[in-house]
């Protein structure tokens, strides 16, 4: 048996809406260039309930050879979305470089990826970096099915005295060939909630399903499971995205999926 978590974390929290509605989450795969994000950013402002702003910086790509994202470069974009929509801005950080760096520029949630929650030396560094700092930080599940490994990155932030904390739950790898990119595991999600109820927990759709098709039923059955929020990659014009082509949405798009979901399950 592992012992049962012991977080402590604040309940009025960055991650968590002070109405109770779902937190959202959208914004592209990847920062391309400045007109990308900053169009996408205005597409997505118009939509009403979408709270942050994500655009990944630094890029964990498969293989090599790949757009591997713009890098520091492109923080200042992020800076321009906070300026001209005041959505909150998050980005992904894989090592203290990219928590410098990110603080610098007033980045105001970060999150781990899910190639990163798997290791511990890099969840301890960027603990480390983060540490004196109340900044909200979201952990992705790691890509195999390993809850240990998940609340361990939480505590590990914890310990290093973050408060504002929230979980990703973006489904994990499979050799097989299954209709989704990553394989939800709902009962994966269930569990989380039930050994960290305090942790808000986010489902990002985009990377489970790898498609435009999956997404909605996918951030239904979240919602239906009484999870805390979406998150979902979102890019003006998807067709051309040098990242996750396949399951980006419009904006558009997007505002059409959060109109036809259903946020609370009925009672009963
Ligand atoms: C992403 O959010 O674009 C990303 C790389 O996600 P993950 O770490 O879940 O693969
Ligand atoms: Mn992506």
């Amino acid at each position: 048996m592992s012992p049962k978590p012991q977080i402590d974390v604040l309940t009025e929290s960055a991650l968590i809406n002070a109405d109770g509605s779902p937190l959202i989450i959208a914004g592209p795969c990847s920062a391309e260039s400045e007109e990308q994000v900053m169009a996408t950013a205005h597409g997505i402002k118009a939509i009403p309930g979408v709270n942050i702003y994500r655009a990944g910086i630094w890029k964990p790509r498969t293989r090599p050879n790949s757009f591997e994202g713009v890098g520091v470069p492109g923080l200042k974009w992020l800076k321009k979305v906070k300026a001209e929509t005041g959505l909150r801005v998050a980005t992904e950080v894989a090592n203290a470089m990219h928590v410098y760096e990110s603080l610098k520029a007033g980045i105001d949630v970060m999150w781990i990826g899910a190639r990163t929650t798997v290791n511990p030396f890099t969840v301890q560094e960027i603990a480390d970096a983060l540490r004196g700092t109340d900044i909200p930080v979201l952990v992705k599940n790691p890509v195999n099915p390993d809850l240990q490994l998940w609340i361990g990155a939480i505590e590990r932030l914890n310990q290093a005295g973050l408060r504002q904390i929230g979980a990703i739950h973006r489904g994990f790898s499979t050799f097989d060939n299954a209709p989704y990119r990553n394989l939800p595991k709902w009962n994966s999600a269930i569990e989380f909630k039930r050994l960290l109820p305090e942790i808000p927990l986010i489902c990002d759709p985009s990377h489970i399903a790898g498609n435009r098709e999956l997404l909605l039923p996918v951030a239904q059955k979240a919602m239906d499971l009484a999870m805390d929020g979406l998150m979902i990659e979102t890019h003006i014009d998807p067709s051309v995205a040098l990242s996750d082509a396949a399951q980006q949405v419009t904006p558009e798009n997007l505002g059409k999926m959060l109109a036809s979901i259903r946020f609370r399950k009925p009672e009963g």
